[in-house]
């Protein structure tokens, strides 16, 4: 089910189907994450908690992404962080609330369509997004690739299917 840029760092679980929207529940396939201080890699779980993200539609139906992101406790002595999250990396941005796939999806979008059209098109295809969010995804988007980014750097692209 995981497909591109996600398939190498996220494990699926469980793939359902809730009224007209497929949801994905997964998780981090690293069995042990490095501290982020320390770069010790630690196995031991300290806690776990859900992020919700939209992923790209697929056969028309939305995708919602339930991804369970772990905390570690960090087991190295001498190292002052106690515990840590894991992290994604560019694949999976902390904050976001959208995959890389569905933020370029919108981005290109509003480049071809603009905000209002991109919009309503958007929400046709299961991707809901208000024309104000097209718009800034469309200029983050043309600022990401400035060179000096390391956006294709997971190799990501390459893996597409
Ligand atoms: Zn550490």
């Amino acid at each position: 089910m995981l497909i591109g840029a996600l398939a190498p760092i996220l494990i699926s679980r469980q793939v359902g189907l809730v009224d007209d929207t497929i949801v994905v529940h997964a998780e981090g396939a690293a069995e042990g994450v490095a501290c982020p201080t320390c770069d010790q890699v630690s196995r031991r779980v300290h806690g776990r908690y859900q992020r919700r993200l939209v992923d790209l539609p697929w056969h028309g139906r939305p995708v919602r992404l339930v991804v369970t992101v772990r905390s570690f406790r960090c087991e190295n002595p001498q190292c002052r962080r106690a515990t840590f999250v894991e992290d994604f990396g560019n694949a999976l941005p902390r904050r976001a609330r959208r995959t890389r796939e569905a933020t370029q999806y919108l981005a290109r979008l509003a480049a071809e369509v603009g905000g209002e059209a991109g919009a309503r098109r958007a929400v046709v295809e299961g991707l809901p997004a208000s024309p104000d969010t097209l718009l800034r995804l469309s200029r983050e988007d043309t600022d990401a690739s400035a060179p000096g980014d390391d956006y294709g750097a997971s190799g990501g692209s390459a893996a597409r299917v």
